[in-house]
C-alpha cells in the first residue's frame, strides 16, 4: 500500500511515525510547502521568539529519522492538484500514485486586508518560522509594537515583547481578551497580567486602518484615537487550510470535513490536525492544539492500518506568559458557569454546564489541571463547593 501525507506538521510528521511504528512497511511519503523538516509550532511565539530557543530544538525529529524509517520527505514542495480518478498528487509537478492519502494541511493565519494597510512593511503574522525569523529584528529595547487581536497567539507575543524592552498596546475588538475561547475570569486574569507588566490593553477597540508610507509608523483605532508603532503583529486567527481538499471536490464544512474515523467523502481520502473538521458527540469539532493534531493524525494511522477506531480527543492546551503557564484540560463548551479556585498564587477556574463539570483553565497550578483532566477522563462531575474549598486536598476527589 502507497501511502502519501500532505502537510510537514505536527499532524504530518505523527502519522507517518506512527504508520511505520504499526508496522506499514510500504512507501511512505511526507510532503510539505515549508523548506525544513516538520517542526514544533507552538516555541515560535515563546522561546524561539525570545532567542532562549535554537531553530534546531524546534525540529520534531532528528534529520536521520526520515531516512531512517524509510520515509521519503519532501520539503519546499508544494502539492496543488489531487487527481482522485487516477489516486494521484502533483508535488513538484510530478506524478505521484498512492492508495491511501492522509491530508495535513493545518491552518492559514488571517491577514489583515490591504485596504486598512495590511500590505504595509513591517506588519506580520505569526504562523511559521518564516514569520518569526522576518519580525525578530524589529523586537529591539524601546521599539513600539501594536498587537492586533487578543487571543493565546496575541497574548504571548505582547509577554515576549515586553520581557525583550518592547513598548505594547495590544488591541481586542470584542469586549474582552480571549472571548472566543474563555470564561471572564481566565479574561480578567490576563489582562490585569499583562497591564501589570506595562501592556497597554485596549478591549472593545478594533482597528480602522494602519498608516505609513510603504513601512507601517502608526494606527488609527476605531475610538479615533491615533498612535504610532514600529511594527505590527496580526494574531486575528487561523482558517483551516481547506484549499486542496475544495480542488479535490472533498466535502469541506469549516474545515475537511472527515467521519468519527477521520476519513473524508472521499473514502481513500484522510484528515488530521488543524485542517480537520470531525464528527464528534452528535455534531462536528474542529481543534487547534498540538494534542489533537498529534492524537488524530495517530488515530487516523491507525484506521488507515485497518483498526477502526472512532476518533475522541481528550483536549488539552497550555500557553506561557510571563512567569504564568496556564494549562487547560477539556473543552468549555457549552458552559453556564465558572468555579474559582484559589491556593496561594495557584488560581484555577473551573467551567460547569448545571452539575456537569467541562473543563479547567490553571494559571500556575499544575494541580487543579492534572486532577481536573483525569476527573474529566473518568466522567466525574466534582461538587462545586469542594472545588471553591480551598482546603480542600484534590487528590481525595479522584478516590472519591
Ligand atoms: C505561534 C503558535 C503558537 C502555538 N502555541 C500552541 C500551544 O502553546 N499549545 C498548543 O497545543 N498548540 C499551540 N499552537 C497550535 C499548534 O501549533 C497547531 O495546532 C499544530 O501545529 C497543528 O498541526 P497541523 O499539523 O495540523 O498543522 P501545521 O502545524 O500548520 O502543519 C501543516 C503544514 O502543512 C503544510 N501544507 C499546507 N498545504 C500544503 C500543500 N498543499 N502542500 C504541501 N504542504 C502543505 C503547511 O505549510 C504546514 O507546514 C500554536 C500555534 C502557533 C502558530
Amino acid at each position: 500500500m502507497r501511502i502519501v501525507v500532505v502537510g510537514g506538521g505536527q499532524a504530518g510528521s505523527a502519522a507517518v511515525a506512527k504508520l511505520r511504528v504499526l508496522g506499514h512497511d510500504g512507501p511512505l511519503t511526507l510532503i510539505g510547502e515549508e523548506p525544513v523538516p516538520p517542526y514544533q509550532r507552538p516555541p515560535l511565539s515563546k522561546a524561539y521568539l525570545t532567542g532562549e530557543m535554537e531553530a534546531e530544538r524546534l525540529f520534531l525529529r532528528p534529520a536521520a529519522f526520515y531516512a531512517d524509517q524509510g520515509i521519503d520527505l519532501l520539503t519546499g514542495v508544494q502539492v496543488t492538484c489531487i487527481d482522485r480518478t487516477a489516486q494521484t498528487v502533483d508535488p513538484g509537478g510530478r506524478t505521484l500514485g498512492y492508495d491511501a492519502l492522509i491530508l495535513a494541511t493545518g491552518a492559514v493565519p488571517r491577514h489583515l486586508p490591504a485596504s486598512v494597510g495590511g500590505d504595509l512593511a513591517g506588519v506580520h503574522v505569526l504562523r511559521d518560522l518564516a514569520d518569526v525569523d522576518a519580525m525578530r529584528a524589529s523586537f529591539v529595547p524601546g521599539a513600539r509594537l501594536l498587537v492586533v487581536g487578543g487571543g493565546y497567539i496575541g497574548l504571548e507575543a505582547a509577554a515576549v515583547a515586553r520581557k525583550l524592552g518592547v513598548a505594547v498596546t495590544l488591541i481586542e475588538m470584542a469586549p474582552r481578551i480571549l472571548q472566543r475561547v474563555a470564561c471572564p475570569q481566565t479574561s480578567g486574569y490576563f489582562r490585569a497580567l499583562h497591564s501589570a507588566h506595562g501592556v497597554e490593553v485596549l478591549e472593545g477597540t478594533g482597528l480602522t486602518r494602519l498608516t505609513g508610507e510603504g513601512r507601517v509608523t502608526g494606527a488609527v483605532l476605531s475610538d479615533g484615537r491615533e498612535i504610532a508603532c514600529d511594527f505590527v503583529i496580526a494574531g486575528v486567527g487561523v482558517v483551516p487550510d481547506t484549499a486542496l481538499a475544495a480542488q479535490a471536490g472533498l466535502a469541506v464544512d469549516n474545515g475537511i470535513a472527515t467521519d468519527q474515523m477521520g476519513r473524508t467523502s472521499d473514502p481513500r481520502i484522510w484528515a488530521a490536525g488543524d485542517c480537520a473538521s470531525f464528527l464528534w458527540r452528535g455534531g462536528r469539532a474542529r481543534l487547534e492544539s498540538v494534542q489533537n493534531a498529534i492524537d488524530m493524525a495517530e488515530a487516523v494511522a491507525a484506521n488507515v492500518m485497518g483498526a477502526g477506531v472512532a476518533y475522541d480527543p481528550k483536549p488539552w492546551f497550555w500557553s506561557d506568559q510571563y512567569d504564568c503557564k496556564l494549562q487547560i484540560a477539556g473543552l468549555n463548551t457549552g458552559y453556564r458557569d465558572v468555579v474559582t479556585r484559589r491556593v496561594g498564587d495557584a488560581t484555577s477556574f473551573w467551567y460547569y454546564a448545571g452539575e456537569r463539570f467541562l473543563a479547567v483553565d490553571a494559571m500556575n497550578d499544575p494541580r487543579s489541571y492534572m486532577v481536573g483532566k483525569r476527573l474529566i477522563e473518568l466522567g466525574r462531575s466534582p461538587d462545586r463547593a469542594a472545588i471553591a474549598d480551598p482546603a480542600t486536598e484534590l487528590k481525595a476527589l479522584l478516590r472519591a
